[in-house]
């Protein structure tokens, strides 16, 4: 992929928690990269640090207790990090917006949707009340909800629409970078399946690039194009959806493949990772997957492995991809 498309650069993200029980080590070195019209899908299991690493890009981390004590977020040629809080408010909702998983909470059950939809619209464009009205009207109706229903309130709608409610909101200043964050894990599968259609159908349209953050590999081989593994605050895998599905390295990706049904063919019985995520204000020395991993040695329980390219963009951090290269 050509450098000149990269929309946003995340560089060694590390972001702590400080809480009564000690010192949570929620993302360890994170980098990615997310390219212009492209999806990286982030996987792993829940409090892997997918979500604090959504919220650091938008420097959404609640401090205290949260810190962002290193890395860099580049966006435009400037360190998100660095920038004043009014800029980076001018970049929310405009340049990179988030949906969150939960519809409920993200909605205002006191306005209208399509007074929602305004209010995002207003903050960023400098255009009159009547203009503001048309094109939240159109989104709903691009959204699938007819325009009339604009003045109806989040409780008058059923959860799927709710979320199309959502996706609306964050795409109504067609921003160069959409968040999902489980978009439709509070769905049911029907209707996720729609609501997933509907955001590849506005970003293929506008050509945005998508943060995809989910639990579910299946979803990942639909929409995206590159595809990260979370673990204990690190990426463990990183590739195309080709490379890393191809050809699996790190054996924590291999057992999540082989915990998913639609993704085995021929397995009678699915497979389960034995044991944890390690307690993050403990987290191990070296490898953070050795408590858990049938291969691990003394020498990964030395110092964490270094990410290893393979071939390609594909990065493995496990040292038998190292020997094996
Ligand atoms: Fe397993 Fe060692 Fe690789 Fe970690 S570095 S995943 S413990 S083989």
């Amino acid at each position: 992929m050509a450098e000149n498309n990269k929309l946003l650069e995340v560089k060694d993200l590390v972001i702590r928690y400080e809480t009564d029980d000690g010192v949570v080590e929620a993302l360890n070195g994170v980098s990615i990269d997310i390219y212009t019209g492209k999806t990286l899908g982030l996987v792993g299991e829940t409090g892997a640090g997918k979500t604090t690493l959504a919220k650091g890009i938008l420097r959404l981390i609640p401090s205290p207790p949260g810190k962002i004590v290193g890395g860099e977020v580049i966006y435009d040629g400037k360190d998100l990090l660095k920038i004043s809080e009014e800029e980076m408010r001018k970049i929310r909702g405009k340049h990179i917006s988030m949906i969150f998983q939960d519809p409920m909470t993200s909605l205002n059950p006191v306005m209208t949707v399509r007074d929602q939809i305004m209010e995002v619209i207003l903050q960023h464009n400098r255009i009159s009340k009547k203009e503001a009205e048309k094109r939240a009207e159109d989104m709903l109706e691009l959204v699938g909800i007819p325009a009339e229903r604009g003045h109806e309130y989040p409780h008058q709608f059923s959860g799927g629409m709710k979320q199309r409610v959502i996706i609306a909101i964050a795409l109504a200043c067609q921003p160069k970078l959409l968040i999902a964050d489980e978009p439709t894990t509070a769905l049911d599968v029907t209707i996720q399946a729609q609501v997933l259609d509907l955001i590849q159908k506005l970003k293929t349209r506008d050509n945005t690039s998508m943060l995809l953050i989910t639990h579910d590999l299946g979803v990942v081989a639909q929409t995206c194009d590159y595809v990260g593994i979370v673990y204990a605050g690190e990426i463990v895998e990183y590739g195309t959806l080709r490379e890393v599905y191809k050809d699996m390295r790190h054996p924590y990706t291999k057992g999540l493949m082989a915990s998913i049904p639609n993704l085995v063919e021929n397995v009678r019985r699915l497979q389960t990772i034995e044991g944890l995520m390690p307690d993050p204000t403990n987290l191990p020395k070296g490898c953070k997957f050795s408590d858990r991993c049938k291969y691990a040695t003394d020498k990964c329980r030395e110092k964490v492995p270094e990410m290893v390219n393979v071939g390609g963009e594909h990065m493995v951090r496990c040292i038998l991809a190292q020997q094996e290269k």
